[in-house]
């Protein structure tokens, strides 16, 4: 089994605040009222959680206009990676992602005793489509898109997606992994719900770790036709979703305006990353998640790019030989990463 690789933490540097980019966390804190409301559930967890979850589907069944039997919570998306890998596939079964995307993809796969079919990202880090719809047999049971692309950061358009969609056998699961949905700022974004709604073969997971700065409550969406939602459900580990998270959730979801607006200025700050390393003469792909990538292709590059950043107090995540994925954090920590490419050598 491949192990997952989080993110470090950074090394303590004697007078210089260092920060940790290295696993797409939200810089700012949750909200006050949602910290306040996650205590107080705090003082109830001497009882079991709401084993349905019922206020978090009703809050998430509002938000977002779908019926709540077309939704599954678990402990976030990553459960609910395996809950469908280990649902849908066995040892006679194929499940094709781009590579390198997220690394729980080939680990839910080889759990489920199933065989992982990567099919390698193009050289601008963008899903290869094609190669992807080529790469499906008989054999394949579940496809993951994962867009934006974690780590390389682009995303595929509604028009792609859609002409990919076309070329799936229907007994293919197709499962568009959004956990950077609110990040996405581009022309024919991928409209996920609208997506899933219209076939029954798809499959959307969203987070609450990321856009919604909960990463540590743990807990993940998905979007689904009823049956592969209640496939899902039946899946999960009961009483999973614990009852600080499920408050949590509810709360995140009342203040989603306010956490859109921080949302928005992450975005700005990622613009202002990305036109910084390009002014320096770097090739980075179009950015569409909270965290950049920057491509070596090289173990020896990637080393010495996250020593050089660990050096000013940056702790970025290295995925050899092919790049390195910096988040987007504080205004600081980005000005450095921008000060950081400037005088490192583009190769
Ligand atoms: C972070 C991430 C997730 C899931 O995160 P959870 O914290 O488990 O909800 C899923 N997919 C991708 C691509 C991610 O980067």
């Amino acid at each position: 089994m491949p192990a997952y690789v989080a993110g470090k933490p950074p090394a303590e540097r004697p007078g210089l605040v260092t920060y940790k980019l290295s696993s797409n966390e939200n810089p700012y804190p949750p909200l006050d009222g949602v910290v306040e409301i996650a205590a107080a559930a705090a003082g109830r967890v001497n009882r079991y959680p709401d084993a349905g979850n019922t206020e978090l589907y009703e809050a998430l069944a509002t938000n977002y206009q779908v019926p709540a039997e077309e939704l599954a919570l678990s402990t976030g998306a990553v459960a609910l990676i395996f809950q469908l890998v280990s649902a849908y596939c066995g040892p006679e079964d194929e499940v094709v992602f781009a590579w390198r995307s997220f690394e729980a993809y080939p680990i839910a796969v080889l759990a489920a005793g199933a065989t992982a079919v990567k099919v390698p990202v193009a050289d601008d880090g963008r899903h290869d489509l094609d190669a992807m719809a080529a790469a499906i047999t008989e054999r394949t049971k579940v496809v993951f898109v994962c867009s934006p692309n974690n780590p390389t950061g682009t995303a595929v358009t509604q028009t792609e997606l859609d002409a990919f969609l076309a070329k799936v056998p229907e007994h293919v699961l197709v499962v568009v992994d959004e956990a950077y949905a609110e990040f996405v700022r581009m022309d024919d974004a991928v409209d996920g719900i609208a997506t899933y709604r219209s076939r029954p073969n798809v499959v959307v997971l969203r987070t609450f770790s990321k856009a919604y700065g909960l990463a540590g409550f743990r807990v993940g969406y998905a979007f689904a036709p009823a049956p592969i939602a209640a496939t899902l459900r039946a899946m999960a580990l009961p009483f999973g979703v614990n009852v600080v998270a499920q408050a949590a959730g509810v709360a995140s979801l009342e203040r989603k305006a306010e956490l859109l607006d921080r949302v928005d200025d992450l975005v700005t700050e990622r613009v202002r990353v990305v036109e910084g390393v390009r002014a320096a003469g770097w090739d980075v792909p179009d950015a569409q998640g909270n965290f950049v990538w920057f491509a070596f292709g090289s173990a020896d590059r990637c080393a010495e790019f996250a020593a050089a950043a660990d050096e000013i107090g940056l702790m970025v995540r290295p995925y050899p030989p092919e790049g390195v994925r910096v988040s987007i954090g504080e205004a600081e920590a980005n000005t450095r990463l921008i000060e950081l490419v400037g005088s490192f050598p583009t190769g």
